[in-house]
């Protein structure tokens, strides 16, 4: 023990390492956070549960290669990654632009097509699997010196300090301390639930299954998606093979029914899809594992305390109706970094809670109004009395009339709004 070191009763006891802020969870959140933060002259630790190690891409092509978890990225998020530096690495693996989004009431004629056209972009977003962009997200943290990674390590509590400072343990046994604790441990977030945050939630009854499937028509790099009374369906375009069609498909199910169709064999499974799609794509071919996630909306009240914010996941999640989660989550980290970056620069530290809720101000309206417009859309298309039917069918037929309207609901979808 060196003279000097903390002991209790004449046993060393770990000394605590210091940084500016310590993120919780490296999923796409954290990851873009910490590099967001980097270059600054903030000292950074991203602590992640999960093993990173240096986990090579599968090069091939085929049904079982992709990761059945993607996310539809908007333009706006595209141009976040490319400042972070990541963006050119998950376009080179494999990426899907797609231009059109076709969504159709399944209990009518209401039709909706949006077209890259018709707000003048290159593309209306990109479907792009999840641990490609984490894997281009670490590889650029791998040349970043100022980030310290530390995984498989969990988070096991935090405690605010008198002098406001965060004070962590480890499941290592290590100690750190931080000006800013982030969460970006995801929708279960245990920094949210150890710090008291409160939040306000709700169970959509809702499972969503995801998969990666094989269709016998090309896609058109269109985004479909059909409302069910039962709940969305969307197949979201893949890069193909040579002859092979591919798309990942979300399909939200109420509770009572996800069971059944994931018993399905391979060839019952995709003769129901082929059904709930109305055979779009011609015939479903084939179909890779399934996987069900339950859905919950979730927002946490507030985002921040002295020395804590929450991001992301773990501030809010939503029905992944309209591909947002994500979105709005890498939006919460370009603002948050924003905001630690110039106060870093005035002399201000990372934890004061003036700074934390211009954040919080930012960020949460926004998310609100998005969190609240998907749960209105999935209300709107469960109602199956004839009325309202009658109603949802003829709305969608005048809003697809409608170019101005059109054009704003695109914009804000893609993040330009
Ligand atoms: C079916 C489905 C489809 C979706 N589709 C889309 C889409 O098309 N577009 C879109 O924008 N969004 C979509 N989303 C939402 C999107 O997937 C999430 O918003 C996103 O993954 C959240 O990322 P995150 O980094 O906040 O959290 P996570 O990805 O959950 O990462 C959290 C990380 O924290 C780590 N962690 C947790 N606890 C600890 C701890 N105590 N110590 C250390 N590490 C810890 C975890 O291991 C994990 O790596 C979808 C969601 C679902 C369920």
């Amino acid at each position: 023990m060196r003279p000097g070191s903390p002991s209790v009763e004449g046993r060393p006891v770990a000394e605590a390492r210091q940084f500016n802020v310590v993120i919780i969870g490296a999923g796409i959140a954290g990851a873009s956070l910490a590099l967001a933060l980097s270059g600054a002259g903030l000292s950074i630790a991203l602590v992640e549960a999960q093993a990173l190690g240096n986990r090579a891409l599968p090069e091939g092509c085929g049904l079982g290669d992709f990761d059945p978890r993607v996310s539809a990225l908007t333009p706006r998020s595209r141009d976040i990654l490319q400042q972070l530096g990541a963006w050119d690495a998950i376009a080179a693996y494999r990426h899907c632009a797609y231009h059109h989004m076709t969504v159709w009431d399944a209990e009518g004629t209401g039709q909706i097509e949006f077209d890259r056209s018709e707000v003048g972009a290159t593309e209306l977003g990109y479907i792009v699997e999840n641990r490609a962009i984490v894997h281009a997200l670490l590889a650029r943290i791998a040349e970043a010196p100022d980030i310290a990674v530390m995984s498989p390590v969990t988070l096991q509590s935090c405690t605010r300090l008198a002098s406001s400072r965060m004070s962590l343990a480890l499941d290592t046994g290590q100690q750190l301390q931080a000006d800013l604790l982030v969460a970006a441990d995801g929708a279960l977030s245990r920094v949210r639930q150890m710090m008291g945050f409160r939040s306000r939630e709700w169970d959509y009854g809702h499972r969503a299954i995801v998969a990666t499937v094989e269709v016998e028509r090309a896609h058109e790099e269109t985004a479909w998606q059909r409302f069910l009374p039962s709940g969305p369906l969307a197949l979201l375009p893949l890069l193909g093979a040579a002859g092979h069609h591919y798309c990942s498909i979300v399909w939200s199910l109420q509770e009572d029914l996800v069971d059944a169709v994931l018993a399905l064999d391979d060839e019952a499974f995709c003769a129901e899809l082929q059904r709930a799609s109305e055979a779009r794509l011609g015939a479903v071919r084939a179909s890779s594992k399934r996987f069900a996630h339950p859905l919950r909306q979730r927002h946490a009240v507030d985002y921040v305390q002295p020395g804590v914010a929450l991001v992301a996941d773990a501030a809010h999640t939503i029905h992944p109706l309209a591909g947002q989660g994500i979105n709005l989550g890498l939006q919460d980290v370009a603002v948050l970094a924003e905001e630690v970056v110039a106060g870093s620069r005035n002399g201000v530290a990372a934890g004061q809670l003036a700074l934390l809720r211009r954040y919080q101000r930012r960020r949460k309206g926004e998310n609100l109004m998005m969190m609240s417009a998907m749960d209105g859309f999935k209300r709107l298309f469960e109602q199956q009395s004839l009325p309202v039917r009658w109603l949802r069918n003829v709305g969608m037929r005048r809003i697809d009339g409608m170019l101005p309207l059109k054009q704003q609901l695109m914009r804000r979808a893609m993040g330009l709004g």
